[in-house]
This record gives C-alpha cells, sequence and structure tokens, in this order.
C-alpha cells in the first residue's frame, strides 16, 4: 500500500499538471505575488518572520504554491485532509492533516468494526445511548450508567436483563449499550438468541462450531437478545449456551440479555428442552444468568408501528 503522502503528492502533481498551462501563461512573479499576498500564506511568514529568510521562501516556492491551491477546497485533491505549512531548514515545507471531520470519521469506523451483529438489522449501529428517550425506565438508565461507569474503571461490570413485552424498545436499548461499549474499545457481539441456536447445526460439518462457542464466549460485551424465545435442545442449552454463560462468569465479562420471559418464566424454558424437563439443569443455567446481570423490567406501549 502506498503512504498517504506518496498518494496525496501524486495527486497534487496530476493537479498541478492540469494547472501547466496556466501557470506558463502567467508570469512567475505575477503567481508569486499573488500567494504571497494570501491572507493565510502571509500569516505563516508573520509568524515565522525570524525562522524563515528569503532564499529559503523562494527555494521552497513550490510547496507555498501547492498549498495556496489546496487549502480553500477548489482542485481539491483529497476530501478530509488540509493542507499545512511548516517551517523546513530556512524555507517552507507542506503537509496535510486529516480534518476534524475525517478524524471523527475514521473514529466512527473503527467503533462500528468492534460490534458484530449477528443475525440483527444493521439499523441498531445507529442507534445512540444518548438518543434513547429513558422516559419512566430510571431502572434501566440507573443500571446502564453503572455498568458503564464500573467499565471505565476496570471494575467487574453486570449486565442488565431487560424483560418486557415485544415491542417495547429491549432491543433498542441494547443497541445504545452496544454502540457505547464499542466507542470505549470493547469488541461487542450482540446476537439474535433463537437464529443464533437453530444456525448452530451449519456448523456441525466442519470444525467451526468450537471456535464459534469460542469467540461467543470471551469477546469483551456479550448481548443475547431474545433469550428465551430459541427452541433448545439439551445439547444446546447445556454445550453451548451453558459453556457460554460459564465461561462469561468464570472471566467476570459483561454480558446483557433481553427477553420477552421474567427471570423466572426464563427459569421454566430451559427446563423443558424439545425432549426432556430437567429443572435442576435449569436451575444451574439460571444462576449463571442471575450472576451475570440484574433484571429490569421494562414497560411502556409497543413502539413497533409508530406509537411512540
Ligand atoms: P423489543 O426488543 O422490546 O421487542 P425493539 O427494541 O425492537 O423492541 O423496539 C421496537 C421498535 O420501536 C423498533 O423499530 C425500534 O426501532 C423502535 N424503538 C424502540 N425504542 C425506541 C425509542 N426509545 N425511540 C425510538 N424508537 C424506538
Ligand atoms: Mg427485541
Amino acid at each position: 500500500m502506498k503512504a498517504i503522502g506518496d498518494v496525496l503528492k501524486d495527486q497534487v502533481a496530476e493537479a498541478a499538471k492540469k494547472n501547466q498551462r496556466d501557470f506558463s501563461k502567467k508570469s512567475y512573479k505575477d503567481l508569486q505575488s499573488r500567494v504571497f499576498s494570501d491572507p493565510d500564506v502571509h500569516a505563516f511568514f508573520e509568524k515565522h518572520k525570524d525562522e524563515l529568510t528569503r532564499d529559503g521562501v523562494y527555494a521552497t516556492f513550490a510547496n507555498i504554491y501547492e498549498y495556496w491551491q489546496q487549502k480553500d477546497g477548489h482542485d481539491k485533491v483529497l476530501a478530509g485532509y488540509v493542507p499545512k505549512l511548516f517551517v523546513e531548514g530556512h524555507g517552507v515545507g507542506i503537509k496535510y492533516e486529516a480534518t476534524a471531520e475525517k478524524v471523527e470519521e475514521d473514529k466512527q469506523r473503527a467503533t462500528q468494526k468492534r460490534i458484530e451483529l449477528i443475525d440483527l438489522p444493521e439499523k441498531l449501529r445507529r442507534v445512540k445511548l444518548g438518543d434513547i428517550d429513558f422516559n419512566g425506565r430510571r431502572e434501566a438508565l440507573e443500571g446502564i450508567a453503572r455498568f458503564f461507569n464500573n467499565l471505565k474503571a476496570g471494575s467487574p461490570a453486570r449486565g442488565l436483563y431487560l424483560s418486557g413485552d415485544f415491542g417495547v424498545g429491549k432491543t433498542y436499548i441494547m443497541a445504545g449499550v452496544a454502540n457505547e461499549s464499542a466507542g470505549l474499545g470493547k469488541k461487542v457481539i450482540f446476537l439474535h438468541m433463537p437464529t443464533f441456536i437453530s444456525s448452530l447445526s451449519s456448523h456441525f460439518d466442519d470444525n467451526s462450531l468450537q471456535d464459534e462457542i469460542h469467540r461467543v464466549a470471551y469477546c469483551d460485551v456479550l448481548i443475547l437478545d431474545d433469550i428465551g424465545a430459541e427452541s433448545l435442545s439439551p445439547w444446546s442449552r447445556d454445550d453451548v449456551l451453558g459453556v457460554i454463560l460459564q465461561a462469561r462468569m468464570d472471566n467476570d465479562l459483561p454480558t446483557f440479555f433481553t427477553s420477552n420471559l421474567d427471570m423466572d418464566a426464563l427459569e421454566d424454558h430451559f427446563a423443558k428442552t424439545r425432549n426432556s424437563d430437567e429443572p435442576a439443569k435449569a436451575k444451574r443455567l439460571m444462576q449463571r444468568v442471575r450472576y451475570l446481570a440484574q433484571e429490569v423490567q421494562i414497560s411502556g406501549a409497543n413502539r413497533r408501528f409508530g406509537n411512540n
């Protein structure tokens, strides 16, 4: 890959070529006086008048010209970068710096890359915690605030278990948590439990199943969306979900859940897998869920049909 400086130089050379006809028509002197009387160029000379010499400035006129040509955005060669002059020897050098917007954009892109959505809509990436209305959801807001305080302090940070009816905004709130966590540099996996569990069989043919379980079990922040809506077998309950939750508990790894079921109802769901009723196993699994997350009920209207 070419360094950014080289790419810029090539592109500037290209742009300069385009201007060559223009350039040779005018006298060099004319051009120099136009460039030197530019307020930004002038201000730079004023600021550095003790370091610059006449010969130094004339010898590096090409840089000053390039700056003058690029600085106001016309003939711009690379969006997101602005030219800057600096003193080099007794003359003037030019460098390109990312604009504040470009820096922000790059940061956003890096944040996005830290979130892996498994079977969830891409639009969740755009939900910001700060934009969520927490009116009447004080407990959730306090839990989330506590979580981020602990996370920032590097202390074990217990997650939340948001329970409530379909459409009240549980997944939406978790999207805010996912994006905020990623903004703090954490790797986040946000997965839709029913689809995840039913897709496990697609890994049977290769060795990727253990890798997949390991990845989910050890990511920085895990969000299991819609737990309780999946159809479990004793195997997916104990050897997949059980293993993931145990690893997260043993390593104090932040874990969140959303569910239409409250914790007691989830325990019943765990007890009744496709072919058996095992309350003791369900209890063990629920101990892990309870350890990992504090239950918060989310109530309110169904926002799914635009009545929010
Ligand atoms: P749940 O997970 O509880 O079933 P969702 O999080 O999927 O509910 O929310 C249902 C719909 O309402 C979604 O389309 C979501 O974008 C929207 N929604 C939820 N909470 C809010 C909110 N606070 N502000 C705006 N839209 C919201
Ligand atoms: Mg949901």
